[in-house]
């Protein structure tokens, strides 16, 4: 694969201008891989005959005159790949309160944080889908394959009082997890934790949660699953929080 919808930069240039030579793209020349684009790409591959799924690759490429080596040194801005990751697994259910369980409302906020970045057009890296939650050891090996990681998480104490939100991760990534931090206190209206912004080096946190900050990703722990309002307000705003976070990856 090539280009396809939500890539940017010279080498959608080319493609654009490439299809406009053909009449199929009748738009500005924008560098800018959207609906447009996608629908004058598909029109070209249904012509060829191949399967008109919209996306660019070597044949369509090649007869369209563009070489694809040089497009892909020319593939630049496209959207970082995001890895979103759910905490614990299908045999851990992490902190519970009541019926609900840290691991499924984690699951839910990667799903949701999830369709929101691709609708976008971002290209997002999961451990599972729908109920699927695999094992930590296997969502800490996907980090790399992102230029952001995050694994959610929910806090719990034994004081229901205890309350906020945090993130755990490298000094690299201390700047996000402030945003992180400070969008979801303000959707949640629930403080921000500690003294940086809420966010923490990897030294501190509970120690089976390191290996996926060691391979630089982000734990982030959303808010207390033991504080009974906050659990509240999560499940009458998860819309907005889903958003929120995805508003936040999507500057970065
Ligand atoms: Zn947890």
């Amino acid at each position: 694969m090539l280009l396809k919808k939500g890539d940017t930069g010279l080498a959608v240039t080319r493609l654009q201008t490439a299809l406009a030579k053909l009449g199929l793209y009748v738009y500005r020349v924008d560098g800018d891989f959207g609906k447009k684009t996608e629908d004058a790409l598909k029109a070209y591959q249904q012509k060829l005959g191949v399967k008109p799924d919209g996306i660019l690759g070597d044949y369509v490429a090649s007869k369209l005159g563009l070489l694809s080596a040089v497009l892909a040194t020319q593939s630049t801005n496209i959207k970082p790949v995001i890895v979103l990751t759910a905490g614990h697994s299908l045999v851990d259910p992490g902190a519970c309160n009541g019926k609900f369980t840290e691991a499924g409302i984690v699951r839910e906020v990667r799903n949701g944080v999830t369709t929101i970045l691709n609708s976008r057009g971002y290209k997002v890296i999961n451990d599972g889908t729908g109920n699927d939650n695999q094992a930590l050891s296997k969502a800490a090996a996907m980090v790399k394959q992102g230029k952001i990681a995050i694994e959610f998480h929910l806090n719990a104490a034994v004081s229901k009082a205890a309350t906020g939100v945090e993130a755990l991760a490298q000094s690299k990534d201390k700047a996000i997890c402030q945003k992180l931090c400070s969008a979801l206190a303000d959707v949640l209206d629930i403080p921000v934790r500690g003294s940086a912004g809420g966010w923490k080096d990897e030294g501190s946190g509970q120690h089976s949660k390191l290996a996926y900050v060691s391979a630089g990703g982000i734990i982030l722990e959303l808010f207390f699953i033991s504080n009974d309002a906050e659990l509240q307000k999560y499940f009458e705003r998860k819309d907005h929080v889903f958003m929120a976070i995805a508003d936040v990856l999507t500057e970065a």
